[in-house]
Parts: structure tokens; sequence; C-alpha cells
């Protein structure tokens, strides 16, 4: 059985929004890590009756309990005492292991100890003080109902490395969870998730989710098992059926970009590709070179965002121009074989658009975007209008574009393999 987990932060400081729980996003990678789902975070205030309710409600809903924040030395920190409340209105009895503890980091830092450092000895009556090397405070394990509870001091430089040390090794054992996720471009969230519907019901073992970021969505894959063997067989199993269903919607997985696939794609067939940038003024050319390495396949472009240019360098004529205008399927095709022709690259993606704000008229709106690509046979070109803001717009068009250019590579691949 996979265990469950509860994040609770604790401060004034959190609710107010003076500090960003870095906290809960930090223990929540780690507990994936260590194959415990983490099914809540709470925050909550500076307020001993709100904690110690939080503390129990999470002791009623998961196995593992992690409070970090509240033991400071001062009145208005009061994890120690919401526990003690949360167990049963336990007393708080002085750990004389801890206060020693506290004296010598005094001694050491060579600053007097004052008397509310003492409280920071307090336990609540059958708890274990963590030792923490890093402050004063120290944790606290604990029982409260089912749950193992352990309270962490609030600053991460004392909460990380005491996690590490004296919490994850007694974590885990409880089963493994293994995540996959998969990256689809080419259609919206929601058409996506309807063909993967019966797979994400809520109330099945194994989680299935989508995300969607700049016109790309992933499909997020979380199963559970007895150990890491099995948990990956079921995370897999899934991720096969995912496949088979969106097919080559599904450009990469885990952390592959598009532009990435697309680059180890261009280098497997040994060709080079070329661009015409106009509306998204070399976000082609930029998002193709994020990937180091790709001068192997890579060899530039024109952005060419004045008329002029379209002509002079890409040869698109007055009279296409005139006739179509530049945001015009003619004049992408111009433009891409231009580009092919004055590189000599095997592909040449070419793009024109109007990303707006303004430009647009009841014929041609903001966010039309005309794609074209030259290739291997012959050239195609395809007509969008995409929503949303300039930015928007010309990211869409710009990973468009690149995922033609995939599906192209993989159709010729498919020819000759
Ligand atoms: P405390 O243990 O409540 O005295 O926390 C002391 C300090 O730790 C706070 O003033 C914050 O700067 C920091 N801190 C507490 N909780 C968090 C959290 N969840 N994420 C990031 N920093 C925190
Ligand atoms: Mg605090």
């Amino acid at each position: 059985m996979t265990q469950k987990a509860v994040i609770i932060s604790c401060g004034d400081e959190l609710t107010n929004g003076a500090t960003i729980d870095t906290n809960s996003a930090f223990l929540s990678r780690r507990l994936r890590e260590l194959g415990v789902a983490v099914i809540r975070h709470v925050t909550v205030g500076d307020d001993l009756e709100r904690l110690a309710l939080a503390i129990a409600a999470a002791a009623d809903e998961a196995s593992i309990v992690i409070l970090t924040g509240g033991l400071g030395p001062t009145l208005d920190d009061v994890s120690r005492q919401a526990l003690a409340a949360a167990m049963g209105n336990l007393p708080l009895v002085e750990d004389a292991h801890s206060l020693e503890r506290i004296s010598r980091f005094f001694v050491k830092i060579n600053r007097p100890m004052t008397p509310s450092n003492r409280t920071q000895a307090l336990l609540p009556a059958g708890a274990e003080a963590l030792d923490n090397d890093w402050g004063t405070a120290p944790g606290i394990a604990a029982q409260v109902k089912n749950a193992r509870v352990f309270v962490l001091p609030g600053p991460p430089h004392e909460m990380t490395p005491m996690f590490e040390r004296l919490v994850a090794p007694r974590l885990g054992g409880g089963g493994a969870i293994a995540y996959r996720t998969l990256h689809c471009f080419g259609q919206g969230e929601s058409a996506i998730g309807e063909q993967l519907a019966d797979l994400m019901h809520r109330d099945q073992a194994i989680r299935v989710g989508t995300t969607a970021s700049g016109g790309i969505i992933s499909v997020r894959i979380a199963a559970g098992g007895a150990d890491d063997a099995q948990a990956a067989a079921s995370a897999q199993a899934v991720a096969d059926d995912v496949r088979r269903r969106l097919g080559d919607l599904i450009f990469g997985q885990e952390g592959q970009s598009l532009s990435a696939v697309v680059g180890g794609l261009l280098r497997q067939a040994d060709q080079r590709l070329a661009v015409a940038e106009s509306c998204t003024g070399g976000l082609v050319g930029q998002l193709i070179t994020a990937v180091a390495g790709a001068s192997d396949y890579f060899l530039g472009g024109v952005i060419s965002y004045a008329d002029q240019l379209k002509g002079k360098l890409l040869g698109v004529t007055e009279e296409m121009l005139s006739r179509h205008g530049a945001v015009s399927q003619p004049v992408a095709t111009a433009m891409a074989e231009g580009a092919a022709k004055l590189t000599g690259a095997d592909w040449a993606l070419a793009v024109t658009g109007i990303a707006g704000p303004g430009g647009g008229s009841e014929e041609k709106p903001v966010g039309l975007v005309y794609i074209a690509l030259a290739g291997p046979a012959g050239t195609s070109a395809w007509r969008y209008v995409f929503p949303g803001d300039r930015d928007m717009v010309r990211l869409r068009c710009a990973l468009s574009a690149i995922n033609h250019l995939r599906l192209a590579l993989l159709a010729e691949a498919h020819k000759s393999g």
C-alpha cells in the first residue's frame, strides 16, 4: 500500500504573503522520490487551535504528517503546544538531552542563552526529539492516532538537512510510486482529456492527469506498486495505452522538448533545416537553437519582417504581395521555398501572420497565421487562427511550425524505413 502524507506549513508570514512556502514544495518533491503520495498541503497561521485541528485532521487522512515552522523560541511559535493538543492534550515536558544541546549551541556561538530558548527543549510527553545540528530548535517525532508526525523548524537551511538526515530514512518501504509524463502537441487539453476520459477517473489506483502550458499538453501518469519494479510496470502499461490512443499527437516524454525531438529526427535523417520568419521574428530559430548541438542540423535563416526583405532575400514577388498580402498561403510557400533555395537546406520552415494586438481585419483577424514547409517531397502550407495575446500567438505559431516539421520527418522516415 502506498503511504499517504499531508504537509503542513505554519507561520503568519506564510498566510500573509510575506514568505513563499518553499518547504512544502521541497518536501513534496522529496516524498515523491521516496514513493510517498502527498495528498494535501495545508498552510496555517501562528494559531494554536487551528494548527492543532490541522494536525488532527491530517492524522485522520494520512499515515505521515510533516509540519514545518512554529518551533521558534517566541510566543508566536505554537507547534509544540499544537502537537501536544492534537496528541490528546498531553503535557509538555522538558527534554534534558535537548536542553543540554541548546545550552551547548549557545556556548558555541558565544551568546547568552535566554529563558525563552529553554522552551525549545519542551516536547509533548512521549514524543521524541530530532537533533538539530543547524540551529537551536530540535524537531519532534510523535504519533498522532495512526499517523507518524514529524515537526521540523521553518528555516529551510535547518529543515532540509534535518529532513534528509532524520526523517527521510524512516519513510518509504511502504510501496513505491512510478511516474511517467508524455507530451502532446496539436490538440487542446479538453480534446485530449476526452480520449483519455476512462483513464482519468479520479477513483482509480493509477492517476492520469493533464496539464497545459504554452500549447503543449502533458499527460501525467502516477502508479503505485509494492516495489519500484511493480510500480514502473503499471505506469508503463498505462503509458503504452495512452500512446496507442494519442498516436503521433505525442511528441516526447519526461524532460524532452519539441525542438529536441525534432533535432533528433533531423540528425537521424542527416538533414538540414533553415527558417524564414516574419511574425515570429526569430522565435522558431530560437527554439530550435535552445537545444545543445543544434549546429548539427540547423543552418540559420532569414527574419524577413519587412516585405522588402521577403522579396530581396526570399524571392517573394511584388505581384504576390499585392494580390494576396504578406499574410497569405502563397507568400508563406514562397518564403519557405526561397529559404531552401537560399541556404541549400533539406527543409525550410516559413511563418507569416498577424500577432496583434493591432493589424487585424474581418478577413484577416489577429492570430491568423500561415505556416509553410518546403521539403524533399515538395511544399505544404497550413492556415491557423490562434487565440491569445501577442506572445501566445507567436509561441503557438512557432511550436506549430516545428511540429509540422516533426510530422513530416516522421512521414519521411516511415517512407524510407
Ligand atoms: P519558524 O520555525 O516558524 O520560527 O520559522 C522561521 C523562519 O523560517 C520564517 O521566518 C521563514 O523565514 C522561514 N520559513 C518558515 N516556514 C517556511 C516555509 N514553509 N517555507 C519557507 N520558509 C519558511
Ligand atoms: Mg514561525
